[in-house]
C-alpha cells in the first residue's frame, strides 16, 4: 500500500495529512461538445470524476483516501459508515473495505429491499455486513453505529465510524487536495473559469470545494445544488465541517488562512420531491446528455443538479457565465434502480 500523496503534487499551498492512494488520478477535463442544452455564450465543461474507478466510481473515493489513511493509522480492522439503500458512499466504502483488507459494517435508512440492485447488489458483493434502520429510526443510527463499534469492541475489534458521505473534517481533504488537480487542469486549458458547480448531498463534497478554491486561487466562485434539505442546513454543515477542520489541521494551513470567511453558496430550489427522487425535466436531462455526449448522470445527484445548472445559466443567477464548470461526481450505479422512469424502445 502506498501513501505517495504528497508526491503527486509538487508545490502545494498546504501540507497534506496521510493519504491512500486509491482513486484513478487525475480525472479528465473535457468541454462539452454536441449537448444542445447549452446556452449560447457559455462553454461547459465536465470535470470526470465518474472515473475515480470502475466500481470506485465518483467522488467520495478522493475523500475516503484521506478517511482510511486515518483508519489505519488508528490500527482499525472494522469500517462502519452509514447512508440510503443506494448510498454510493456506502457502496465505496464496501469495495474499499474489501480491498483493504478492512470488515465493513452498513447502517442503511429503510426497509431490506426485495432485491440487491444497484450499489446494494455491490455492497453484499463485497462481503459487507449490512444493518437496516427504519426511516423512523434514522435519528438514533449513530447511536446504533457506537452500539455496534462497541460490541466490536470487546469482541477485540477496532472499528472506525465514518459519517454519512465520509463528510467530516477528514474526508473534507478529498476535494481541497482535488482543487490542486483542478489547478493543474486549469493551467493545460488555459482556463479561468466563473463557476465550479457540483450536488450537494452531505456537504463534505462542498466543503472541500470552498476551502480549495481558496487554498489554490482557482479564482472561481463554487455553486452546490443540494439534493435534499435546504440552502440553511448546508450553511449550517458546511460552516461546522470547515471550523473543524481549520482547527484540527491549522499546521497544514497557511498562516492567516480562515476558511470562516469563505463563502458558502447552495443553490437551493431543486431537489424536486425529495432526496433519491426525480421530476421528469431531470430523467429528459439525463436522456438527452447520455445521447449527445455519451456521459451518464444519475437522477438522485449529477441529474438534478446539472439539470438546475442548466435552468441557472438559463434563467437564473448563473446567466452570463462564460466558463463553467461541472463535477460529475458519479452515481452510476443508483441509475439502475431507476430504470423505471426511462423509455425502453
Ligand atoms: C455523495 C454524492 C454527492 C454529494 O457529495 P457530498 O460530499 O455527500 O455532498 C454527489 N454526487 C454523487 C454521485 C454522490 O454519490
Amino acid at each position: 500500500m502506498s501513501n505517495s500523496g504528497l508526491s503527486r503534487q509538487a508545490d502545494l499551498p498546504v501540507r497534506l495529512p496521510p493519504r491512500l492512494e486509491l482513486a484513478r488520478l487525475p480525472t479528465p477535463l473535457r468541454q462539452l461538445q454536441r449537448f444542445p442544452g447549452v446556452p449560447a455564450g457559455t462553454r461547459l465543461w465536465i470535470k470526470h470524476d465518474e472515473q475515480t474507478g470502475t466500481e470506485l466510481s465518483g467522488n467520495k473515493v478522493r475523500k475516503l483516501e484521506f478517511t482510511l489513511a486515518e483508519a489505519l493509522s488508528q490500527g482499525c480492522d472494522t469500517l462502519i459508515t452509514c447512508g440510503g439503500t443506494q448510498s454510493n458512499h456506502a457502496r465505496a466504502t464496501a469495495v474499499l473495505g474489501a480491498r483493504l483488507g478492512l470488515s465493513v459494517h452498513l447502517i442503511l435508512r429503510g426497509e431490506k429491499p426485495g432485491e440487491a440492485d444497484g450499489n446494494l447488489l455491490l455492497d453484499y458483493l463485497t462481503g459487507a455486513t449490512v444493518h437496516y434502520l427504519p426511516q423512523s429510526e434514522w435519528d438514533s443510527h449513530e447511536t446504533l453505529a457506537r452500539e455496534i463499534q462497541q460490541s466490536l469492541g470487546s469482541a477485540g475489534h477496532k472499528a472506525l465510524f465514518i459519517p454519512t458521505g465520509a463528510s467530516d473534517e477528514v474526508g473534507l481533504w478529498g476535494y481541497v487536495a482535488a482543487c490542486g488537480e483542478l489547478r493543474e487542469d486549469f493551467r493545460a486549458a488555459s482556463l479561468r473559469p466563473d463557476i465550479i458547480a457540483v450536488a450537494t448531498g452531505s456537504g463534505g463534497t462542498q466543503s472541500g470545494l470552498i476551502a480549495g478554491s481558496a487554498l489554490f486561487e482557482l479564482g472561481a466562485g463554487i455553486r452546490a445544488f443540494n439534493v435534499c434539505d435546504d440552502a440553511a442546513w448546508f450553511h449550517d454543515k458546511v460552516r461546522g465541517d470547515l471550523k473543524r477542520w481549520q482547527s484540527r489541521y491549522a499546521d497544514c494551513l497557511p498562516e492567516g488562512f480562515d476558511a470562516m470567511a469563505l463563502p458558502v453558496t447552495t443553490v437551493d430550489g431543486y431537489v424536486g420531491p425529495g432526496y433519491g427522487q426525480a421530476e421528469p425535466p431531470v430523467y429528459d436531462t439525463i436522456a438527452a446528455l447520455a445521447r449527445s455526449e455519451g456521459i451518464i448522470l444519475d437522477p438522485v445527484y449529477t441529474g438534478k443538479a446539472f439539470h438546475g445548472l442548466l435552468q441557472e445559466l438559463r434563467h437564473g443567477t448563473l446567466r452570463g457565465a462564460r466558463d463553467v464548470v461541472f463535477i460529475h461526481t458519479g452515481g452510476l450505479f443508483g441509475l439502475f434502480p431507476h430504470r423505471g422512469h426511462f423509455l425502453f424502445s
